[in-house]
């Protein structure tokens, strides 16, 4: 059989990442990525890119820890390596701080992240309004370059990457073995998944490089995420709501809940405000499908709806899609040697 075709559609986090992986395990492959939008305008471009796992209610807690643990020990060999400023990934440290202790002291998480550990009475009076507390070390993604990053590793292994909207998978299959749908949001539309809603986050990205340490309200909702340039201070959890112009009453809120959590933020400088929509599910979903149409067959593999927790898992799931992707060149070889008898 031909090298088989593979299109990977959306050029966010999850479709770069999950085009890396096809590539890296399937080096017989062509792999062309197609898609409406590239970086700077995916929703992977407004994300904080924090390594702090969202909980996704469908999927065993055993495969999130996996594929948490796959993404931040690939993320950390990057963050300490000589591409680290290029790729945009550091270490941060940071308090995670809460009004009321948790029923869960110790999140599943704990023993992937570094230096986990409940907070002193000390640094706790940092936090008057808060009671409990966990310190740790993480990592961050820059969004915007490490996407880039992934587009330029992409390019140098000879993929190619082109501007489309896709309203049909079916339209893809004269041209591809293998379709790879990492579409985000846009999988509502372009597979009519009910499942999958908006939940609207709304961000500002500041100047204030005084600020090192990351805060995060257990809440989940306040926020502040120091990246390498700018700091990402959130934010809004709005679930069903699909409007992308920023809100000036939501931005002084934001800013205000912040400041309240870290002072200093009143001088914050150069405010830009960001909005996204998190495509979000009770799990990701992450699984192969094979259309047909009179007769004519089309493989998909499913690598999508990982809501606000995208980079946190993304290396793990884009493995568990590339593997997919070999289950199906392996069916698809099958049917050829049948073929051929
Ligand atoms: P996207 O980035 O939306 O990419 C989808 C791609 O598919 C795009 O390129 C789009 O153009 C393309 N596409 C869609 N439909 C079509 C079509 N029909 N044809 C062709 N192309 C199509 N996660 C964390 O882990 N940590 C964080 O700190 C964090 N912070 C966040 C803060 C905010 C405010 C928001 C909104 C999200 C945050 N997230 C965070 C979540 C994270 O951003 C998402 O989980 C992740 O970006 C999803 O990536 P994706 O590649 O699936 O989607």
């Amino acid at each position: 059989m031909a090298a088989p075709k593979v299109a990977v559609v959306g050029a966010g986090v999850i479709g770069l990442s999950t085009a890396l992986c096809i590539v890296e395990t399937c080096p017989s492959c062509s792999v062309t990525v197609l898609s409406e939008q590239f970086s700077p305008n995916t929703t992977s471009d407004v994300a904080a890119g924090m390594l702090i796992p969202h909980t996704y209610p469908g999927t065993p807690i055993h495969v999130q820890k996996q594929w948490f643990k796959e993404t931040f020990t690939y993320l950390f060999a990057i963050s300490n390596s000589a591409e680290a400023s290029e790729a945009g990934i550091h270490l941060v440290s940071g308090w995670q701080v809460f009004k009321n202790t948790p029923k869960e002291e110790l999140p599943f998480w704990s023993d992937v992240v570094l230096g986990f550990r409940p907070m002193s009475e000390a640094e706790l009076q940092k936090f008057p309004q808060h009671q409990f507390g966990q310190a740790f070390t993480t990592l961050k993604c820059d969004c915007p370059p490490y996407l880039l990053w992934l587009e330029k590793r992409l390019k140098a292994t000879g993929v190619q990457m082109y501007t489309r909207k896709v309203a049909d998978l079916w339209e893809l299959h004269s041209e591809y073995n293998i379709v790879v749908n990492c579409t985000g949001i846009g999988a509502h539309q372009l597979v009519g998944d009910k499942k999958l809603f908006p939940v609207r986050g709304q961000v500002l990205k500041v100047h204030a490089p005084w600020v090192k340490n990351f805060i995060r309200d257990g809440d989940g909702i306040t926020y502040i995420y120091p990246g390498i340039h700018r700091i990402t201070i959130g934010g809004t959890r709005e679930k069903e709501n699909w409007n992308l112009s920023p809100d000036p009453g939501t931005t002084k809120d934001i800013f205000d809940r912040c400041c309240s959590l870290e002072p200093s933020l009143q001088g914050a400088q150069d405010i830009k405000v960001k909005v996204g929509l998190r495509p979000s599910r009770q799990c990701v979903r992450l699984q192969r499908e094979v259309l047909s149409q009179g007769g004519v067959k089309l493989l998909v593999v499913h690598n999508y709806g990982h809501g606000a927790g995208g980079f946190s898992v993304h290396r793990g799931t884009a493995k568990e899609a590339a593997r997919l992707v070999r289950e199906c060149i392996a069916a698809l070889q099958g049917a050829s040697s049948r073929a051929k008898l």
